[in-house]
């Protein structure tokens, strides 16, 4: 069989976009207003409450404080780049832990290997070998771990940058394999020259 993604035109791609549940609400709450705060939070209301995404703070162990530099980081950037920090905005906040939804074969979609489905995001987006390729060839200088990525307040604009562009292409190319095999098709293995394709074709989006 011929692969999949060989035959998939531009207009399927940008036809299958995964949303989470909380697009609509998106574009209005999650502009930066200013050098603090989202559009959703006066400086008041941020400053005696600040968003502490539950499942990554007690995994990491993370404290309003760090969430708190966080924000400010991330509002910056989002202000000098309007648009191409959205997807990273999204795996702080722990929507992309959820959704798109695990495969139901027990196998990762990119790889092709076994996996438990309950840790199907950790293998995603750290210990898949495909992941690891796209990692690679974004030239991203950090350990492949959550705790590089998740309210590192520490990260300059470009870092934020390239983990926005990795969680995009992860993401897409995710969501593009399991919608091929919730179709039917046979998912034949994604070749070194292939991921480069993917990866330069998705980066060419953001
Ligand atoms: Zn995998």
């Amino acid at each position: 069989m011929a692969h999949y993604f060989q035959f998939i035109t531009s207009s399927q791609i940008t036809s299958i976009i995964i949303q989470p549940p909380e697009e609509d609400a998106w574009q209005q709450f999650m502009l930066p207003v200013d050098n603090y705060t989202f559009k959703s939070r006066s400086r008041a209301h941020w400053e005696t409450q600040i968003v502490t995404p539950n499942t990554w703070s007690r995994v990491l162990s993370l404290t309003p404080n760090k969430w708190k530099q966080y924000w400010k980081i991330l509002s910056n950037a989002k202000q000098q780049h309007p648009y191409r920090l959205e997807e990273l905005h999204r795996v702080q906040l722990g929507h992309r832990r959820h959704y798109p939804p695990p495969p139901t074969d027990g196998v990762c979609h990119l790889c092709l290997t076994s996996i438990d489905s309950t840790d199907y995001h950790d293998h995603l987006y750290l210990h898949c070998s495909i992941s690891k390729v796209v990692w690679q060839k974004l030239h991203i200088s950090l350990p492949q771990e959550w705790i590089t990525i998740i309210a590192n307040y520490n990260l300059n604009t470009t870092q934020l940058l390239l983990l926005n562009r990795y969680s995009h292409i992860i993401h897409q190319l995710y969501s593009l394999r399991r919608l091929a095999y919730k179709e039917g098709n046979v998912l034949d293995p994604l070749t070194l020259p292939l991921i480069k394709n993917w990866v330069s074709y998705l980066s060419s989006s953001l």
